[in-house]
């Protein structure tokens, strides 16, 4: 196992820093969301995007959708916003 909090540059083979982490892909309107972490090379500016190993997606009780933890669901934000009801 390689650390994961190493990437090293495929340009010049520096060290690139994480630039902003766990980044969701797409739109709230897809069903499964993706995150990554976005590794910025400091020497060339060369971005590269990695899967996200630190977002632990929870599956919805509701309608079974995975989503991250820091958000709500955004399928049942969704519905509840189609269903005539408060989002509240
Ligand atoms: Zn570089
Ligand atoms: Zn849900």
């Amino acid at each position: 196992m390689s650390d994961p909090a190493k990437k090293l540059c495929p340009e010049c083979g520096s060290e690139m820093s994480l630039a902003v982490e766990s980044y969701p892909m797409g739109s709230a309107f897809l069903h499964e969301r993706f995150h990554v972490d976005i590794f910025r090379c400091r020497k060339c500016g060369r971005v590269e995007l990695f899967a996200s190993e630190k977002a632990k997606m929870v599956t919805c009780p509701v309608c079974g959708a995975t989503h991250s933890p820091k958000e709500k669901c955004p399928i049942c934000a969704i519905n509840t916003a189609f269903s005539g009801h408060a989002a509240d």
